[in-house]
């Protein structure tokens, strides 16, 4: 099998889809592997490493036309438009499409006669972890957030007793608390904040108390928070008001505020409204994560820097991007491993759909919309 490499043209996208050390260990499975030229220098890998671990230089052209896997971090937007302009009936397409809120992407994929497999749907379960992207990329947001509102903050995180007095230390709040959620509370944690964190799902208070954090409690009914799936049910209108309510006061008393929460396929639930800014202490800086989605807070603007009563709020897109090295890394083990489970022995592609795995990220095949999910999203 000949595994293709494009370089991402992806709009102000660093990261690569494979690096060279998936390449060498993809070779002992009999995988051929063709990298564009320079594919991997934004995220420092350069075309010489990829040759050392045994990959073919070739141009953009020949990747899209003599591969029979396509690997890309984006299969959306412009990258897509001009991969299925090009994609063969018999080619792989795998990467990130957006597929809840975008089903059209696997329509584009299935019109062509290709397949596509779209990553963000891997299942959570044990067997596919080392496949999960979402994770991978959630854990590099989560750390990164903390950071970014570290820099802009006119405070230090940790308390320190010093000749020129005592500096109190600065309190963060995480609001949302799954894989980025937590690698925040863990980040904060150990940049010396005094760290609070809260989610709809109870079985978060656990994880928030492993990491040496503490769980807000709201007083507020919660029924059916948490799907099948592990992830978190949409809220009614109702609810997130009395959720607002609820934690105006808690955000009265931070340096620092983390938003995560998001429901897959749907707009980011609105934590934190103008009104509840109003109430905030000035120099609170958030860090939005949910900015490509809607934001949950009601001010935040996607890349901007907003300043509200004092307040900063930033909306950060592709934040795995500005850890490119590491986020290729991670994304790039996390295909290796699904190639692992879908190549047999002889290098050849083989989509068991029995498989749970195949059967829930497989989105388009043999000229149709594959996902059942999918299909029902299109209507
Ligand atoms: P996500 O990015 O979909 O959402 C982030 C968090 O926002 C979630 O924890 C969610 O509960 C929370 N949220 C949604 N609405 C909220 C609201 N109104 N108020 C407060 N919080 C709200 O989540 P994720 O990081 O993809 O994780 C989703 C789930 O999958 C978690 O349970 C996680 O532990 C689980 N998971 C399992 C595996 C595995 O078993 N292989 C791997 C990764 C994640």
């Amino acid at each position: 099998m000949k595994l293709g490499l494009p370089k991402e043209s992806h709009t102000g996208e660093s990261r690569v889809a494979l690096i060279p050390a998936n390449v060498a260990r993809l070779l002992k499975k009999n995988v051929q592997v063709l990298v564009e030229s320079n594919a991997g220098n934004n995220a420092g890998f350069t075309d010489t490493d990829y040759v050392t671990a045994g990959a073919t230089i070739v141009s953009r052209e020949q990747v899209l036309s003599d591969a029979d896997v396509i690997t890309v971090v984006n299969a959306k937007d412009e990258q897509l438009a001009e991969l299925k302009a090009v994609i063969k009936p018999n080619q792989i397409l795998i990467g990130m499409m957006d597929p809840l809120a975008h089903p059209e992407n696997a329509q584009a994929i299935a019109d062509a006669g290709a397949t596509a497999i779209a990553l963000e749907l891997v299942p959570r379960i044990t067997r596919a972890q080392s496949m999960d992207i979402l994770s991978s990329m959630a854990t590099i947001a989560g750390y990164k957030a903390v950071l970014l509102a570290a820099h802009k903050a006119p405070r230090l995180f940790p308390m320190m007793m010093t000749a020129a007095g005592t500096l109190k230390p600065s309190r963060a709040f995480i609001m949302g608390v799954g894989v980025a959620g937590l690698q925040a509370c863990a980040t904060a944690k150990r940049l010396g904040a005094v760290v609070e964190a809260y989610d709809i799902r109870p079985a978060a208070r656990e994880q928030i108390i492993s990491v040496g954090a503490k769980p807000v409690e709201l007083d507020l009914e919660t029924e059916n928070t948490e799907t099948k799936g592990g992830y978190a049910a949409e809220q009614s209108d109702d609810f997130l008001k009395r959720q607002q309510q609820a934690m105006t006061n808690v955000l009265a008393q931070q340096d620092i505020v983390i938003t995560t929460a998001a429901i897959p396929g749907r707009k980011a639930p609105v934590l934190i409204t103008k009104a509840m800014l109003d109430g905030m202490k000035k120099g609170t800086i958030i860090v939005d994560l949910a900015a490509e989605t809607g934001g949950n807070c009601e001010l935040t603007e996607v890349d901007k820097e907003v300043v509200y009563n004092g307040v900063t709020i930033l909306g950060p897109s592709n934040i795995p991007g500005t850890a490119a090295n590491h986020a290729s890394q991670m994304y790039g083990t996390n295909i290796e491993n699904l190639l692992k489970l879908l190549v047999d022995k002889e290098g050849v592609v083989n989509l068991d759909f029995e498989d749970e795995i195949v059967k829930d990220t497989v989105v388009a095949h043999q000229g149709e919309v594959a996902s059942a999910r999918l299909r029902d999203l299109l209507g």
